[in-house]
């Protein structure tokens, strides 16, 4: 069993894997210190060898103004279903999902397990309009809440959808941030990945570059607002890749290559190593039991551990606790 980071409450401590009761050993406890509100954008659909590979050719923003300030994590995988719905519902709860896409479904297809947006809603009480999903795909991520028991809409986030590209998404964003100030921002840009279905290399590698340059833009707001400066992470990611070359290329994804399975993580913070490249494997399930550790919420169902190799050390501390007993039934 892989050994699991929770956050210091000992509702953390537990989730349920189908039958089994896991109560999780854990020989350290995660104490974000300074951050107060995590923004993640997802770049839909970029592909490795056109997003970090490509360095300052594509992502000059990104590769020379935010990397450096940050950890860079150069073997982050898309494990599992490697289309949309599914990815960005692995990403938001932790958990491997498979979903079909939403286009053209009558029935919603929603995850089981709670996103961040409700374990974070419901452990603080917090309005909706202080955890915010933004899309940019509004028929296929349509319906970002889980169907659990004790979750679901009643602490749902606000989920803001439009299908405008990338500039209307930011638009969003800026109105929702000077509004409502989330403290938990969710961000679906989906040019990249319509640009990349059209097979046009200008529009593709164009939308790279604005997503690049909105990234940094997203940065930009969140220094120069009194509200989030020095109090703010922001996680940059994908769902998914493209296909390389030996599978057909970027125009399409969906499959298990490495380029359908490869993607970009980049981390920077008041609570993450500055000028940091972690070279070890980890995957999406990873992800929100770390957004948990940094807002200091548990993600009890979710099956991936924190990402503590980019966590400053004031972060972590020895857990003062006597070791957790592993049980299954
Ligand atoms: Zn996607
Ligand atoms: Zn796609
Ligand atoms: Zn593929």
């Amino acid at each position: 069993m892989r050994q699991f980071l929770t956050s210091a409450r000992p509702c953390c401590r537990e989730f349920r894997l189908g039958c089994t009761l896991v109560l999780l050993a854990a020989g350290l406890t995660c104490l974000a210190q300074e951050t107060q509100n995590v923004f993640i954008i997802n770049i839909d659909g970029l592909r490795s060898n056109e997003g970090f590979e490509s360095g300052h050719t594509n992502l000059p923003f990104i590769w020379d103004s935010l990397r450096p300030l940050g950890t860079l994590y150069t073997q982050f995988y898309n494990t599992g279903v490697t289309i949309t719905n599914s990815a960005q519902s692995t990403v938001v709860t932790g958990t491997c999902q498979l979903l079909y896409n939403n286009a053209g479904v009558i029935t919603p297809l929603r995850p089981h397990q709670p996103t961040i947006g409700e374990y974070y809603r419901k452990e603080t009480g917090l309005p909706s309009d202080k955890a915010v999903f933004i899309s940019g795909k509004s028929t296929i991520w349509r319906y970002p809440v889980s169907t659990m028991p004790g979750y679901g809409y009643a602490w749902a986030p606000s989920i803001v959808l439009n299908s405008c590209g990338d500039l209307a998404t930011w638009d969003s964003l800026r109105s929702v941030t000077a509004r409502s100030h989330p403290s938990l921002c969710y961000v679906l840009l989906g040019q990249v990945d319509e640009a990349g279905h059209t097979g046009d290399t200008s529009y593709y590698i164009g939308s790279i570059r604005q997503a690049d340059s909105l990234v940094f833009e997203v940065w930009k707001l969140i220094q120069s607002d009194s509200a989030y400066r020095d109090h703010t992470a922001l996680i940059v990611t994908s769902d998914h890749g493209r296909h390389d070359d030996r599978h057909g290329g970027w125009k399409d994804h969906g499959c298990t290559c490495h380029g359908c399975r490869h993607v970009l993580f980049l981390a920077l913070g008041p609570d993450i190593k500055a000028d940091r490249v972690v070279t070890s494997r980890r995957v999406q399930i990873d992800i929100a039991p770390t957004i948990g550790c940094l807002l200091d919420f548990g993600t009890p169902f979710a099956q991936g551990t924190v990402l503590t190799e980019m966590l400053r050390s004031h972060s972590l501390t020895p857990d003062p606790r006597p070791p957790a007993l592993t049980t299954t039934t």
